[in-house]
Parts: C-alpha cells; structure tokens; sequence
C-alpha cells in the first residue's frame, strides 16, 4: 500500500526532500508551501544590487511539482498546525494526512527585541517581497543622486547592513560593486552612496576561517565598504543608528542580516526548542518523541556525528533532506536507521562582480575570479536540477493527472 509523504516548506531542503522521495512508486507526495515560488535567496544579493532578474531568484512550484512523472500534489497555503495524534497537518482550508512529514519551514529574520527600533526602521532578506523592496530603494536611491543638483559631497547617503555574517557580507559587496561601476558613469553622485556593514563582533564572518574573513576583509574595502565591527547597535530610530559606545550613523535605508529564528509554524507545534524556537530533534532528526515526523533545513538545531553544531546553510538543509528522504524509506522497509551525520563541505562567498573567495574540503582554498568561476558552476548546477523540472512541468501542464 502506498504511503503519504508531506511536506511543509518548498525552499532548499523541502525541495530535496521531495526530489528524493517521488522517485519511489509507492510513496505519494505532498508539497505545502505558503508562498507559489521557490525563493533562491542565496542569489538575493544579486537581486537587490540589480544584477539578477526575478526569474533568476523565484520558480514556480507548480510547474516545478508538475515536472515529475509521479504525481507531486502542490498545496499553496498556510500550514498552521500539526495535529500529531490524528497525523494531519492544518492548513486554512484542509487537513492534510500523512503517514510521514517532512517540516522544512525554514526560519526568518531575528530582529532582536533587546535593539529597539530594530524591526520598525530595517528590513531583511529571507524573503522576496523585503529583497524586492530593498531593490526598488536601491534603484530609487541612484535615480535620484542621478537627477541631484547638489555636489556630492553635500548629498551623502548612507546605506547601512547590519550583521556581518555571509549574507550581509554578500549583499554589501554587490552593491559596493554596482556603486564603483556606476561611479565611472554617473560620478561623484553614485560615490556618494557608502555602504556600512555593521557588527558587534570583533571580525566579519565571526566563525569562519582566517583565510576567509581575511581576503573577504581585503576585498570588501577596496570595493569602498565601511566596516565597523565591534560595533553594538543599541537601538535605531527613522534617521540614527546609535550605538553602545554613544556614537551614532545617519542612514537612508537598513537591512538586517544579524541572526535568525524559528518561524510561525514551530511557535505553533508542541516539541522541543532552543532559544531562537528551533526544533531540538534527536539523532534521527524526529521530533516531538515521534518516529514519523522529522524537522530538517533552518527550522530545526542540526548537528554533525559528534554533537558540533551545524551552521543554518542551504548545503545543510540540502543533506538532511537527502538523509530523511532514505530515513522515509528504510522506515518504510522496516529496515535499520543510521544517526544523522554532515559536515561542510566547503563555502563560496559572492564578494561583487566576478569576484569570490572560498574553501572547499578544508584545504582547498581559493579568491578571486577562479573562486567565482567555482561558485557560479555550483550554482549553475543547482539552476540546471530546477529548470529540467520546470520545462518538463511546462510540458505537463495541460496532462490530466
Ligand atoms: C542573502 C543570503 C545568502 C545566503 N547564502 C548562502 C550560501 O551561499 N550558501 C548556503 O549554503 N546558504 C546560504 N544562505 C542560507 C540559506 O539560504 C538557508 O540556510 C536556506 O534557505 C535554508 O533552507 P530551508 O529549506 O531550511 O528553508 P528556506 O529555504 O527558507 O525555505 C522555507 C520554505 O518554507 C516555507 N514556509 C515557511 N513557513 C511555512 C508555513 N507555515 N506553511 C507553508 N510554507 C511555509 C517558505 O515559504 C519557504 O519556501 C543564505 C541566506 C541569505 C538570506
């Protein structure tokens, strides 16, 4: 008899999960996601400095479902709750059944409540409408140093991204990148625009390699970016960021990339959290005592074999995703479970232009052109997976099924 398989979250690790599991003929899947698109938002950086279009960031899940030869049933809602007795999951206009699930509801923005003014005056990047909105500023921002009158020394705008993690360090560079570009067309007006990557930490990218905080610290100044570390934002209002210290930076426009937390839906279902409400899962990456429901990608704590914890990644969502997906089925077969267990197998950084420095295997070490080369072939190839399923689901589109 076949078994349901649903899951919750159509990003990087709920799209592995079901790539993995509509092979199998007798298990039927099921794909919930709030939103119609799959958000790319490890390209957003891209997107907001205007180099990518929209559909190089967004794909529509249901021609993506429709690209399967099994049939992969898309639900585009909420889900709201879990009801783990009845083992049905609670959307506004259904319940849905399943014999195994998948929750891989990602996380958001921590716009941390001890910095006031935090949430109200800055803007994050986990999903499209704020990367959009940060985009248009952007533009509008150029637009009107463009159409300024004013020398620029008088028309300073400052652009603030605060939190000096990977994805600020990525979305600081590509705009300091279209800012130094633009410099040599527009002049002195779009060298007006500074760029401040803000973090309380003594370094950018606290916890990464030398080699890579180092080269990363190189390029993003020479690209024009100001960098304040060490730096604790105390609170921010309409015009200031203040800080600890009694200092204080006007800005025009702020986006926050300094930490994440659980979504809604983990605040709503009964299990185990840490302090930014992530599922605490077990070895096998179940939850809640149960054998049936496992939590995988940026919703769940994840760590390695030997207890270390795993950083929020797509590359992690990704690999527990592909370990779930065999756990489904071993389960299915009544077959032994091995514990869950990853490591990193390296991290490309997109630092403007064509520009990157990365580290693969802990030893291979890379900057430069050769480094973006590396990081747009594995994007490239993630690209690929997505459009043959797209195209095939374009094909399908009309097929009853
Ligand atoms: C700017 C930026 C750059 C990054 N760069 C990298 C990088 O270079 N390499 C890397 O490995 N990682 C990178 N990351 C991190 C990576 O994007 C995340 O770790 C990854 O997206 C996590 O995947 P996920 O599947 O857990 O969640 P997500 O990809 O966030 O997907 C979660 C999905 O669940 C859906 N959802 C949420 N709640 C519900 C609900 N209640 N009902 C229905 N649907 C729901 C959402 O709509 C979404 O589609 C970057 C992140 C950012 C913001």
């Amino acid at each position: 008899m076949s078994k349901s398989v649903v899951i919750i979250g159509g990003g990087y690790g709920g799209l592995r999960a079901v790539e993995f599991l509509a092979k199998h003929h007798d298990i039927n899947v099921t794909l919930i996601d709030k939103n119609p698109y799959h958000y790319l938002q490890t390209e957003a950086y891209g997107y907001i400095a205007g180099r990518f279009d929209i559909h190089d960031i967004a794909i529509d899940l249901q021609k993506w479902c429709l690209g399967f030869k099994r049939k992969v049933l898309f639900v585009n809602e909420i889900a709201a709750s879990i009801d783990f007795g009845k083992q049905e999951v609670i959307t506004e206009t259904k319940s849905l059944h399943y014999d195994y699930l998948v929750i891989a509801s990602g996380a958001q923005t921590n716009f941390f409540s001890f910095i006031e003014g935090l949430k109200e005056h800055s803007h994050g990047v986990k999903n499209l409408q704020r990367a959009h909105d940060f985009r248009q500023e952007f533009e509008d921002i150029i637009y009107k140093q463009l159409q300024s009158e004013e020398h620029a020394d008088k028309n300073e705008i400052n652009l603030a991204i605060g939190g000096a993690g990977l994805s600020g360090v990525e979305v600081a560079a590509e705009m300091a990148n279209v800012i130094q570009a633009y410099s040599k067309t527009i002049g002195d007006r779009a060298r007006a625009i500074k760029i401040y990557l803000i973090d309380a930490s003594e370094t950018i990218l606290p916890g990464m390699s030398s080699y890579i905080v180092k080269n990363t610290q190189k390029r993003l100044e020479k690209l024009g970016v100001k960098i304040l570390t060490g730096a604790f934002i105390s609170n921010v209002d309409s015009l200031y960021i203040y800080f600890k210290d009694g200092k204080k930076l006007h800005y025009h426009f702020m986006i926050f990339t300094g930490g994440i937390k659980a979504g809604n839906l983990n605040s709503a279902v009964e299990s185990d959290k840490n302090r930014i409400g992530q599922f605490i899962a077990n070895q096998e990456l179940n939850i809640n005592g149960t054998k049936n429901v496992f939590a995988i990608g940026d919703c769940v704590e994840i760590r390695d074999g030997e207890g270390n914890m795993l950083p929020p990644t797509a590359q992690i969502a990704e690999k527990s995703a592909e370990y779930v997906a065999e756990c489904i089925r071993k389960r299915i077969d009544s077959k032994q479970i091995e514990p869950f267990d990853a490591s990193v197998s390296g991290m490309f950084i997109a630092l403007g232009g064509k520009y990157a420095v990365g580290e693969m295997f802990k030893f291979i070490k890379v900057k430069g052109y050769t480094a973006y080369l590396l990081k747009k072939a594995i994007t490239h190839a993630y690209y690929l997976g997505l459009h043959l399923r797209i195209n095939a689901g374009y094909k399908n589109r009309n097929i009853p099924r």
